[in-house]
């Protein structure tokens, strides 16, 4: 049994665990990660073991044109989760309250990069998702 970290929202009243993270996990910056994140990119990444274990009443879902599905608190808008059609659950890692075994290894959807940011650390860079 792989250990599992707790996260929360802003508000503190969204509290999840998650565990088992996915060794993939990228910076992306389509533009509905920064918008949905208010911020450069977003930092999501899957998980095989999920429970949310308060404010589950507070969760609101955001589904897009093109399928996907974004989950946020809906009392302080924190980002929390994303769905792609069909796919697995990823967590927004920014909200886990204690340190994770995970480190960003790929920046994608570069070409929707916002011009104010270059990111300089050394992990590849891929104008759409992965190759
Ligand atoms: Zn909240
Ligand atoms: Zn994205």
């Amino acid at each position: 049994m792989a250990s599992t970290y707790r996260g929360s929202c802003l508000c503190g009243e969204v509290i999840f665990e998650a565990g088992n993270f996915s060794k993939e996990a990228a910076a992306c910056h389509c533009t509905m990660c920064r918008k949905f994140h208010g911020a450069a990119f977003g930092t999501l990444v899957t998980v095989s073991h999920f429970n949310w274990l308060s404010g589950v009443q507070l969760l609101g879902n955001y589904k897009a044109d093109n399928g996907t599905v974004r989950t946020f608190c809906k009392k302080c808008g924190s980002s929390l989760g994303f769905r792609s059609e069909g796919g697995e659950f990823e967590v927004a890692i920014a909200c886990f309250d204690e340190d994770i075994p995970v480190k960003i290894d790929a920046h994608i959807y570069t070409a929707n990069k916002a011009c104010w940011v270059e990111p300089d650390d050394s992990v590849p860079n891929h104008v759409a998702g992965r190759p």
